[in-house]
């Protein structure tokens, strides 16, 4: 019998386990192969692996710091924003830390403690309250069916959870996009995160990001709306806007969450909680999901060790500041995507820098 079995051991999953695997009776399981650094990953996480402010910020209360082999160049400072309905382009200061999102992953799984029981290559299937209210968990590792118990099942896999679903009665999901990145051999050398916005291709935006001799071009568009035909309209606009494409060598896509309302993030229920995108945890108005996914995790562990008998109703206390952050970003989000308001935004200069060349 497990305290705690985590489903997931991508940042918010592996961050729980960190905190918790010296205190508690652990298991975390992961569809990836995530304990040997050099092999190569069956699914890999498709993400544009930057670590933006407040991710740096957790990691930074943490108390760690990236190894340089996890790190990828260049080191970004820069975004530059198009928007092509409005044919405006400006420069903004922002310091990025560029990452490897495979290794980077690993690197976090490393750090939970030997204590733990760490499963890769195992998928999660179904979970059913035993009459102890205890929980059985079933999952599938090298073609067999297991059957583990435990007092606490944490969700933390991802934006397409299927612990999330199967305790989700109702249809309050965030607003849902498919993504798609394709990585090209670079022929010149890009030093900006781009974000690129155009309605005509998404009601979400776009992005480049330089990674060693890599550029990757992303979207996130409706999953009805014939996603890789947008995302090749995309490319063209971009080639007449003097971007260069080299060939591609590989390409990804994922799910992508956008919680338009605050009652579209579900904490769980009863001691089945959910952490990290799994919750709807991420910026609607950038994407960005590490740092919710480390202050998701980090408060869910101080909720499991402060009170054991009451865990989501502590989860959501200690997610208040989470919860102010999420609306924040809401008030900000008609600056960036009514078209209008993102014309005098960007057409004001406030913020924006000049390029000296
Ligand atoms: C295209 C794209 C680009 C992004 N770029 C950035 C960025 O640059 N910076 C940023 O901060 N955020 C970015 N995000 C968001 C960020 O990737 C997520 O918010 C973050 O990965 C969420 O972490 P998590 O641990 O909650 O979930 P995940 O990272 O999705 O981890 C979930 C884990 O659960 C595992 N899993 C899922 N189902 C099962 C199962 N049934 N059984 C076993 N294991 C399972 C998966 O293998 C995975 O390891 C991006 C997202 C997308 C889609």
């Amino acid at each position: 019998m497990y305290d705690i079995v985590i489903v997931g051991a991508g940042p918010a999953g592996a961050t729980l386990a960190r905190l918790l695997g010296k205190k508690l009776k652990i298991l975390i399981m992961d569809k990836r192969q995530l304990l040997d650094m050099n092999s190569k990953s069956n699914f890999e996480k498709c993400c544009g692996g930057l670590l933006a402010p407040d991710a740096q910020q957790m990691l930074a209360k943490f108390g760690l710091g990236i190894p340089k082999d996890i790190l990828v160049g260049p080191q970004l400072f820069t975004v530059r924003t198009i928007d092509i309905q409005n044919n405006i382009e400006q420069y903004y200061q922002r310091h990025y830390i560029n990452v490897h999102r495979e290794k980077f992953d690993k690197w976090l799984v490393s750090m939970v403690p030997p204590e733990v029981t760490v499963v890769c290559e195992a998928v999660f299937k179904r979970f059913e309250i035993a009459n102890d209210n205890n929980i059985k968990v079933q999952y599938f590792e090298q073609g067999k069916e297991r059957t583990i118990y435990t007092k606490v099942l944490v969700g933390a896999d991802g934006a397409f959870s299927t612990v999330r679903r199967k305790i989700s009665l109702d249809s309050r999901n965030p607003k849902t996009y498919i993504s798609i990145q394709e990585y090209y051999k670079m022929n010149s050398n890009l030093p900006y995160f781009s974000s690129i916005f155009d309605d005509d291709i998404t009601d979400f935006y776009s992005w480049t990001i330089p990674k060693d001799d890599l550029l990757v071009l992303g979207t996130a568009v409706m999953p009805k709306n014939k996603p890789y035909e947008k995302f090749m309209a995309l490319k063209k606009k971009l080639i007449l806007r003097g971007f260069e494409f080299g060939p591609c060598v590989k390409k990804n896509g994922a799910y992508l969450l956008r919680p338009e309302k605050l009652d579209q993030i579900c904490l769980g229920k009863a001691n089945i909680p959910l952490i990290g995108e799994a919750a709807g945890w991420i910026s609607p108005s950038s994407a960005e999901g590490l740092s919710y996914s480390f202050k998701s995790a980090y408060a869910l562990a101080n909720a499991i060790q402060k009170r054991p008998d009451s865990i989501i109703a502590e989860y959501y206390r200690n997610t208040n500041k989470l919860r102010i952050n999420i609306r924040l970003k809401h008030l900000k989000s008609p600056f960036m995507y009514n078209t209008f308001l993102r014309k005098i935004a960007m057409k004001s200069g406030l913020m924006s820098m000049d390029i000296i060349n």
